[in-house]
């Protein structure tokens, strides 16, 4: 594999983009950070920098929520009736799939993963949560409520918008961990400071050309691109901001969690995963086989659901394991950009080292390498699809997030469900899981049991705009998509009138 000059990839739209100088994004405006300050953006295809983006802090960030703040107090935001803000959520999604390729273009470059994964996955799937969303922005609504003690009072409730949104996204999918927190806040009726992440702020940045396109206020989306530990950090703690939203690893969530206690926002969190596929001998290899594969390898690996313990029956973990194999070592590894690209680069130098450390890890600890495991190429973040089998529940690459395309395999051999589902439930974690099998029951059974967000039965990653998604255990707090995401960005209140 050679990873040829990966910006001459670019169509005529993307190029146009990167070739521009980044701003933030603040109160309807362009502007530089504060102090002038710039962040590198690199392609992890070479490891070259292409572009600079403002590196936001707490000024920025002040400057931000205040207009995010007059925008949510005051001003035609404020007073807009649903069905116009709805209408305006609805042409965000019309503008995204209008310049979807592009979007996925600069996804791809920005975070390395396939383009075609990026259109057809990321982007595609944020302009039709987008249109989901806006559907909600006119069905948001309280109760009449029978008071049950007899006060003589007609009680209703009202669901209203919870304010001001700070909202961080990790680099893994950075477009659409973006859409997933902006669609139902705007739809809401919020406003919102994003924060995307360093390695990924482009598509952030594009999405607020969009929204500007689009027609919404000034100051109801604002991004400030910086780094987690000042702008994530001042964001988090800022007491004008009444919700936080976060997607990420679950230390910094914890760090999230103690900033917000200033003034005790509301926090929702979507956190890492060590997500198990448990695969029964009466499981049919050929659905089986490609849905692990896609489970564990898509987006590399770096996807907070990804199925990343294998279990399996040992009456068929040769078939299922022979065929892994061959499905890891026939994908086409490239730059993101090749639209045949299924295995780009690891997002930095950084995740390729963290991975690869886990690996050895996981040698050292006794794990067989069953396939992979090396460096592709000679330039880039590039790491083959890797198996590693006889692992144990104490290894780390067991109850740790890896974060890349690596899948660690331990059989069993028991056909009742108890004492697999309970290994499949010894983490720290409770993101997503599945369960393979022909046998209805079983498959009932085993997904009720599982402690885990989303299950999958004969399917691995379950997603939708209208399923709730989130984690159990320290995999995060609240869901989000569906009805469930505008619960996130409302607040209700009790009015009681006396009769
Ligand atoms: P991360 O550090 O949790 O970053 C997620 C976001 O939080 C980024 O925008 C980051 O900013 C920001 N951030 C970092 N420190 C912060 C702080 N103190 N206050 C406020 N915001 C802060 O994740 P990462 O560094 O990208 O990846 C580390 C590991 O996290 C991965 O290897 C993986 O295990 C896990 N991860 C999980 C998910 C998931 O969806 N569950 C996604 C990504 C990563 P900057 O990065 O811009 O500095
Ligand atoms: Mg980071």
């Amino acid at each position: 594999m050679n990873a040829p000059v990966t910006l001459k990839r670019l169509g005529a739209d993307a190029a146009r983009f990167v070739a521009k100088e980044k701003k933030l994004y603040i109160g309807g405006k362009w502007v530089p950070a504060a102090d002038g300050g710039t962040i590198e953006v690199l392609d992890p295809a070479t490891g070259a920098v292409f572009n600079r983006v403002p590196e936001g802090k707490a000024a920025d960030i002040d400057l931000a929520v205040a207009a995010a703040r007059r925008a949510f107090d005051d001003g035609p935001w404020a007073n807009m009736t649903p069905a116009d803000r709805g209408k305006l959520v609805w042409k965000l999604g019309d503008l995204v799939e209008k310049h979807a390729d592009e979007l996925a273009e600069l996804e791809a470059l920005d975070n390395g993963k396939p383009v075609t994964d990026a259109r057809n996955g990321d982007v595609a799937f944020s302009y039709e949560l987008l249109r989901y969303m806006a559907g909600w922005s006119t069905k948001i609504c309280g109760q009449t409520i029978p008071l049950s003690a007899g006060a003589p009072f007609h009680a209703y409730t009202l669901r209203e918008p919870v304010g001001v949104c700070g909202q961080i996204v990790p680099w893994n999918f950075s477009f659409m961990m973006a859409v997933w927190k902006v669609a139902p806040a705007l739809a809401a009726g919020c406003t919102i400071v994003l924060k995307p992440a360093e390695q990924t702020p482009l598509t952030a940045l594009r999405l607020a050309e969009l929204v500007e396109e689009a027609g919404f206020p000034a100051g109801v989306f604002n991004v400030v691109t910086g780094y987690g530990e000042t702008a994530g950090a001042a964001l988090a703690a800022h007491p004008d901001v009444d919700k936080v939203a976060f997607t990420g690893s679950t230390e910094v969530g914890k760090k999230i969690l103690d900033a917000a206690r200033g003034n005790l926002k509301k926090v929702s969190l979507e956190l890492g995963g060590k997500s198990p596929m448990i695969v029964f001998a009466d499981a049919d290899p050929a659905v089986a086989i490609p849905a692990i594969a896609y489970g564990i390898f898509y987006n590399m690996g770096q996807t907070c659901t990804a199925g990343t313990r294998l279990y399996v029956h040992k009456d068929i973990a040769d078939t299922i394991l022979t065929g892994l194999k061959t499905f890891a070592e026939t994908m086409s590894i490239g730059v993101g950009l090749d639209p045949k690209t299924q295995i780009g680069p690891l997002v930095s130098q950084e995740q390729f080292d963290r991975v690869s450390a886990y690996v050895k890890a996981g040698l050292a600890d006794g794990a067989k390498l069953y396939c992979g495991g090396n460096r592709a190429g000679t330039e880039g973040y590039f790491l083959e699809p890797t198996i590693l089998t006889e692992t144990t529940s104490e290894m780390s690459v067991v109850k740790e997030e890896i974060f890349g395309p690596v899948l660690v395999v331990a059989t069993f051999d028991d056909d009742g469900i108890d004492a697999i589902v309970k290994e499949a439930n010894n983490s720290i974690y409770g993101l997503a899981g599945s369960v393979f099998t022909r046998d209805v029951s079983r498959a009932h059974k085993v997904a009720k049991k599982l402690k885990a967000g989303t299950v999958g039965v004969n399917t691995h990653h379950v997603i939708d705009p209208a399923l709730p998604f989130g984690g159990f255990n320290q995999s995060g707090w609240g869901r989000e998509q569906g009805y469930e995401a505008i619960l996130l960005y409302t607040e209700v209140k009790s009015v009681g009138i006396a009769l």
